[in-house]
């Protein structure tokens, strides 16, 4: 249980990030959903608070610094602390090396890598004088393996890894554990509207023989925030049913 622990989820609005904050609250978790879409976000507070759980929204773009410490500061604000952190917020500008534009770089870059490092620098200095925090963060399977017309993603993908581990090692006398879940391919709206053909050609490179739900995602990350990995940092949890070992 994650009863009276303040949960921070960037890109809640939808997708694996959305289904996270919802198992967060499950637990018991006070859960601070951010994202650019307010609409949405405000959609996820009251299905949260129907389901009995405690939920606010802060529309942040994590890219921003302004905004990702303002996150920061209304979590702290409104709930006195921050417990988690779940680095979330990711977006694709998928392209081949001799055809990326400048701004496709610097758009991946500045959203999956900067803005977990904005974020994790703001929530770090509370986390710290707590002595208490968990840093989660969502990279992907790609970041450790390549692949072909995603070298925008894939090296902000990896620079996360690299964040979590050095990070890891700064906060951990602080009683602060940092690390990472690297996704395989997981069912959302863009793997919906794939061709089955291109679906099977996916799920033939995956041992376990499936495609994982944004749940497999989240189990990963509730037993990263529980008291049950309390001796766990530095480290890359692969959810990718078996396709990179
Ligand atoms: P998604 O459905 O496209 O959702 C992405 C989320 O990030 C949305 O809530 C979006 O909200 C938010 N976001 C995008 N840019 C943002 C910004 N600048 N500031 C704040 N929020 C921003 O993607 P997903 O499939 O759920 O992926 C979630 C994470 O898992 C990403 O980091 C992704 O790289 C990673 N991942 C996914 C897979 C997969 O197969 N789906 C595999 C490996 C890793 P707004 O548009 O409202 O801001």
């Amino acid at each position: 249980m994650l009863s009276d622990k303040v949960a921070i989820v960037t890109g809640a609005s939808r997708g694996i990030g959305r289904f996270i904050a919802v198992a967060l609250a499950a637990q018991g978790a006070k859960v601070v959903a951010s994202a650019r879409n307010v609409e949405a976000l405000e959609s996820l507070v009251a299905e949260i608070r129907t389901q009995g759980g405690e939920a606010v929204s802060v529309v942040a773009d994590v890219a921003v610094e302004a905004e990702a410490n303002n996150l920061i500061d209304q979590t702290v604000a409104t709930y006195g602390r921050v417990d988690i952190l779940v680095n979330n917020a990711g977006i694709t500008r998928d392209g081949l090396l001799l055809r990326m534009k400048n701004d496709d770089w610097d758009a991946v870059i500045d959203t999956n890598l900067k803005g977990a490092f904005l974020c994790t620098r703001a929530a770090a200095k509370f986390m710290s004088k707590q002595r208490n925090g968990r840093i989660i963060n969502i990279s992907s399977v790609v970041g450790e393996m390549g692949n072909a017309g995603q070298v925008n993603y894939s090296a902000s993908k990896a620079g996360l890894l690299g964040l979590t581990k050095s990070v890891a090692r700064e906060l951990a006398r602080r009683n602060v554990t940092v690390n990472a879940v690297t996704p395989g391919f997981i069912v959302t709206e863009m793997t919906e509207k794939m061709t089955d053909k291109a679906r099977e050609t996916m799920t033939e490179q995956i041992p376990l023989g499936r495609l994982g739900e944004a749940e497999d995602v989240a189990n990963a990350v509730l037993f990263l925030a529980s008291d049950q990995s309390s001796y766990i940092t530095g480290q890359v949890l692969g959810v990718n049913g078996g396709m990179y070992m």
